[in-house]
């Protein structure tokens, strides 16, 4: 271990990165190689000789940086934001260094007992329900990913539902009950809910969301009736806050009835637009919370914790125990019962020192600090609702309950050919880069404000841009 290496290269590295935010504006947004292109400048063979941290860094601009797409840079629009911020990156270097592996209470109590504070700081901040503390039977969990919160969620249901069905026939196997098991989710929801359905054998049903892209428990009721007519056992539903597409929001007070009613696990997925919950003025769009068993959200979208982080709360910890308990005697220590051990509320068995993260960044900015950052990228999302309205030949699509960063539009009274030559024209160009999305067989064009460095000036740069180009593309 090189305390001194450590010191002299951890600045080098420092210094890099600090020139690279400087220069980020400036690099175009999208990498502009070809497949294999790093493959011709390394070298086939790992080095057999150390080389210098020097020439390794010297090496960067050459080699990695054209293959870089620059998420951060002010001119990138597409998919969802990443998080980026100082306080995080430190928190990295800290967790890095310390390296311990916290699955369990004492391989490290700070990693368990600092993740359990801060996910209560997070659940306050935005008003969650009190069975989603860790002082009840709920509690907080930092996951990797929405996508294997999703997962996880869905083997905690399918051991509750097959510890309940076997009480009735002693006999049952799980093989034969997940011949009747039946999931739902809207017909908006992020593809990582068709993952799980495949990786755990679930069968999944869409449910066609309504013309706002709104799922609602009316429909899923009628489902229901009609699943379980054919014998099938209904009993998980994801509902999306702030679907990708549009970021539309389901109907959580109606499928929450309906789930309460049905007994069907409600897990919310609100990967992106959770992040505006610690707004009061969005939390209104939390109602119905109450009717979920798991809550997800990623403060590594667009709560300035560098990925990976997604904060997951449980109303009900004792479901997720036992559906991942193993306890072999290597790992068993003598506070079991007083600790969480994380280890039994997620796929891996070994975690990173992730709650340092939220630690360093909510002490650095303070929620109104992030509240304010939150603030700061809806408004420019409605800046550039100004900028467009005032072009009759677009028109905004699909607009949500509320307007959270992101906004959807298209070419008025065009064929989806005419704006998928738009957004190929908008990425040839190079300047700025959107992706589009295919909802209820329209094409439409998704502007998320996604970067720090993001302004007004910025935004009507994106706008005049696009203006450009519809010129171009409509007087050809
Ligand atoms: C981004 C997103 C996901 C996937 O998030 P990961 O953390 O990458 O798995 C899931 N659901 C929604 C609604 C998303 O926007």
């Amino acid at each position: 271990m090189d305390s001194d290496a450590l010191v002299s290269c951890g600045a080098m590295m420092l210094q890099f990165v600090a020139e690279y935010w400087r220069s980020i504006e400036k690099r175009p947004v999208v990498a502009n190689v070809q497949p294999g292109y790093l493959r011709q400048l390394l070298p086939a063979q790992a080095p057999e000789q150390a080389e210098s941290f020097s020439s390794i860094i010297n090496d960067l601009e050459s080699t990695i940086m054209p293959g870089i797409t620059h998420w951060h840079s002010p001119n990138f629009y597409a998919y969802f934001p990443t998080a980026l911020s100082y306080p995080a990156i430190c928190a990295d270097i800290l967790s890095g260094g310390i390296a311990c592996i916290g699955f369990s209470w004492i391989a490290s109590p700070a990693c368990t007992e600092l993740e359990a504070i801060v996910m209560d700081w997070l659940a306050k901040a935005m008003n969650l329900p009190e069975f989603f503390l860790s002082t009840g039977n709920g509690g907080g969990i930092i996951q990797g990913t929405a996508s294997e919160a999703t997962i996880v969620a869905l083997l905690a249901a399918r051991s509750r539902i097959f510890k309940e069905k076997k009480t009735e026939d002693p006999t049952l196997t799980l093989g034969r009950l997940l011949d009747q098991l039946i999931i739902y989710c809207s017909d908006q929801a992020h593809s990582s809910v068709d993952r799980a359905a495949l990786i755990l054998g679930c069968r999944l049903r869409k449910i066609t969301s309504d013309s706002d892209c709104v799922m609602r428990g009316e429909q899923i009721e009628i489902a229901i009736a009609e699943d379980r007519a054919q014998g099938l056992i209904p009993f998980f539903i994801v509902a999306t806050l702030g679907t990708t597409p549009t970021c539309a929001f389901d109907d959580l007070v109606t499928i929450g009835r309906v789930c309460e009613k049905e007994h069907l696990w409600m897990h919310i997925d609100a990967a992106y637009a959770g992040n505006a919950f610690i707004c009061p003025e969005y939390q209104y769009l939390l109602n119905g919370v109450e009717y979920a068993e798991s809550f997800n959200f990623n403060p590594h979208k667009w709560m300035l914790v560098n990925f990976d982080c997604s904060a997951m709360y449980l109303k009900d910890r004792t479901h997720f125990i036992d559906a991942f308990n193993v306890d072999p005697l290597y790992l068993k220590h003598a506070f079991q019962s007083s600790a969480p051990d994380y280890r039994h509320w997620q796929i891996p068995l070994g975690r990173r020192f992730r709650s340092l993260k939220l630690w360093f960044v909510f002490r650095s900015f303070g929620l109104d600090g992030l509240r304010a950052y939150i603030r700061k990228h809806i408004q420019l999302a409605n800046y550039f609702i100004s900028l467009i309205s005032k072009d009759n030949r677009f028109e905004i699509v699909f607009t949500a309950a509320a307007q959270l960063g992101l906004v959807c539009f298209r070419l008025k009274n065009s064929s989806n050919e005419l704006n998928e030559r738009l957004l190929k024209a908008l990425n040839d160009d190079k300047r700025i880069y959107l992706v589009p999305s295919m909802v209820k067989q329209k094409y439409i064009l998704r502007l998320a404000i996604c970067s720090w460095l993001a302004d007004e000036k910025h935004v009507k740069f994106a706008w005049d841009v696009i203006e450009q180009v519809t010129n171009k593309l409509l007087s050809e």
